[in-house]
Formats: structure tokens, C-alpha cells, sequence
């Protein structure tokens, strides 16, 4: 099997279909048909890139080096932590990634901050990649310094941007759903993302954004100490966990980020492209509100 990334293997497929659809597109009252069947391709397609990535299985053969295929395929990995725990039990991490050997901090002067105050005011004129030129706000993170769980996004999106807060557009109004239904509230968790500041047309983050990015939320977690990471989306696990590894690989386990339990479930943004992920999403939220229950009850201890 050859590997071709989304953009390169997808994108001329669909751009193939693009004079069809046009076509087809104002007469999709008596098209009715070939219009939905369209419109499930696309679907689909971006299913698939949401579970798989931009790494799209094809037969034939590619000329595109798998070092070029996407931002998680060119960063440094280190190994994937598991436990072996399933959806419905629940392990800590036996061994820890050695994310901080690997990667220590650079020499700037934010490295020093005493609380995230501190932090997010010696960060929040960041140019150190060009998305710092392109973006309204800077979306440092929001919730209770005090946390023991933190949900982790990808980047901002058009809302967020605007009024400088994480998870405040559609995707985010249904993150306070889920929150909810397991009885956090929004103000009892915190709230953070891979990026700081809006990726254009919200495409995902590239490798160099978030190499400079990155360790501020380093920062970030050594101030909060939360005892779970909630990584939502594929994006967010594969970045952390410096892997290339399927959501459908990354859920459901407990991995290890820098010494933190670390869980991977649905973007709710993939959630509101496709309801059929929300039962899914349901169990893992459960679990997840059963561990961090089994952690407070043992007095913040990481549950065994
Ligand atoms: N999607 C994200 O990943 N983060 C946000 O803050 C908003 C939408």
C-alpha cells in the first residue's frame, strides 16, 4: 500500500469531481441522489482524515516522502506509553515517555514565571512564528489554576481568536455539553489548546508552529500540575504524544505526557460533523470522570 497525504492524494481526487458537482450541484432538487451521494463522499473523506490523518491509503505508488506527509510524521517521536487499560478499566502509566530529557526547555525569560498570570503576560506578544503577525488574540488558556484535570484543543478558531478564550465557538458550546453530562463545570477544569494563536482557515498546525508553541503549554501544565490530560482529538494526541499513531489507537488508553496521565478522545468539532461519534465519546467521558474520581479519592494520588 502507498501512502499519500490528504492534500495530495484527496484534494486532486475531489478536485476531479469539483466541474461535476457544480454542475450537478443547482439542480440538486431532481439530482437528489447524486447530490447526497456527493455530499457523503465529502463526508467521508473528511471522516477519514479526521480518524486516519492527512495520510490517505491508496494502491498506487507515491512519490511523496512520508517525512512530508504531515506536522505529527516530521517532529521528533519519542515511544507511545500504554498501559493496557480498555475503555472501561482503567491503569496508570507504568513508564514515562522521556519527553523530558529529550526536550528541555529554551533559554527565554517566560521559563521563570510563577503562576500562569505571569506566564501568559510574557508570552502574549509572541512573534515567534508567523501565526503571532496573523492573529486578533492570543488564547493563553482559561479555567481553575488549580485543576486536576485539563482538556487540551488543537488551536483557536474564528471565535476564539476574536475574544482571546479557548473553546468558545460551536465546538466549544459543546464542550460545556460534555462537561456538563459528566458534572464538571467549565470554571472547575481548564481549558487550553496545542497553539496559542489561529492557524489561517483554521488548518491544522504545522510542525514549526508548534516546535515554538510547544513548550509554553510545557510551562503551562508545570504550573497547573493537573494529575489527567484530556487530549481532544487526534491532533492534540499526536502532537503530545510525538506520534502518528490513529485516534481509534490513541483512545481509550492512558498514555503518559511528560509524567502526566494522558487521555485522547473526539474533537467535539468532529462531533458536530458527525453525531454517530458522540456514543463513543460518551464512554470515554465516563471513564475519564471515573478516573479523575478514583484520583480524588485517593487524595489526588495518581489511581492504581
Ligand atoms: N477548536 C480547538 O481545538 N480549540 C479551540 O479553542 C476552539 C476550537
Amino acid at each position: 500500500m502507498a501512502r499519500d497525504t490528504f492534500y495530495s492524494g484527496v484534494a486532486p481526487r475531489l478536485i476531479l469531481f469539483l466541474p461535476l458537482y457544480l454542475t450537478l450541484r443547482p439542480m440538486a432538487d431532481t439530482n437528489n441522489e447524486l447530490h447526497h451521494i456527493l455530499t457523503d463522499i465529502q463526508s467521508a473523506l473528511r471522516q477519514e482524515q479526521e480518524l486516519f490523518g492527512s495520510t490517505f491509503y491508496t494502491d498506487s505508488v507515491s512519490t511523496q516522502k512520508e517525512s512530508d506527509q504531515n506536522a505529527m510524521a516530521s517532529r521528533k517521536k519519542v515511544p507511545v506509553v500504554e498501559t493496557g487499560a480498555d475503555l472501561f478499566g482503567f491503569a496508570p502509566p507504568t513508564a514515562t515517555t522521556p519527553h523530558e530529557q529529550l526536550l528541555p526547555y529554551p533559554s527565554e525569560p517566560w521559563v521563570g514565571a510563577k503562576n500562569l498570570d505571569e506566564l501568559n503576560s510574557m508570552i502574549c506578544a509572541c512573534v515567534k512564528c508567523p501565526l503571532g503577525t496573523t492573529r486578533i488574540k492570543f488564547v493563553f488558556g482559561v479555567g481553575n489554576p488549580d485543576a486536576d484535570i485539563v482538556f487540551v484543543g488543537e488551536a483557536p478558531g474564528a471565535d476564539e481568536d476574536a475574544q482571546g478564550e479557548p473553546f468558545v465557538g460551536r465546538a466549544g458550546q459543546l464542550l460545556n455539553k460534555i462537561l456538563e453530562a459528566i458534572h464538571f463545570k467549565r470554571d472547575e477544569v481548564y481549558i487550553c489548546n496545542i497553539l496559542k494563536c489561529r492557524p489561517p482557515n483554521n488548518r491544522e498546525p504545522q510542525a514549526d508552529e508548534i516546535d515554538q508553541c510547544e513548550p509554553h503549554l510545557w510551562k503551562q501544565l508545570e504550573l497547573l500540575k493537573p494529575k489527567i490530560i484530556v487530549c481532544l482529538g487526534r491532533v492534540a494526541g499526536q502532537t503530545l504524544l510525538r506520534t502518528t499513531a490513529s485516534l481509534g489507537e490513541l483512545r481509550g488508553k492512558v498514555h503518559s505526557y511528560r509524567g502526566i496521565n494522558l487521555v485522547v478522545t473526539y474533537h467535539p468539532a468532529a462531533l458536530l460533523r458527525n453525531p454517530n461519534w458522540k456514543k463513543p465519546t460518551w464512554e470515554d467521558v465516563q471513564w475519564i470522570r471515573k478516573m479523575y474520581d478514583e484520583m480524588k479519592a485517593k487524595g489526588g494520588a495518581n489511581p492504581a
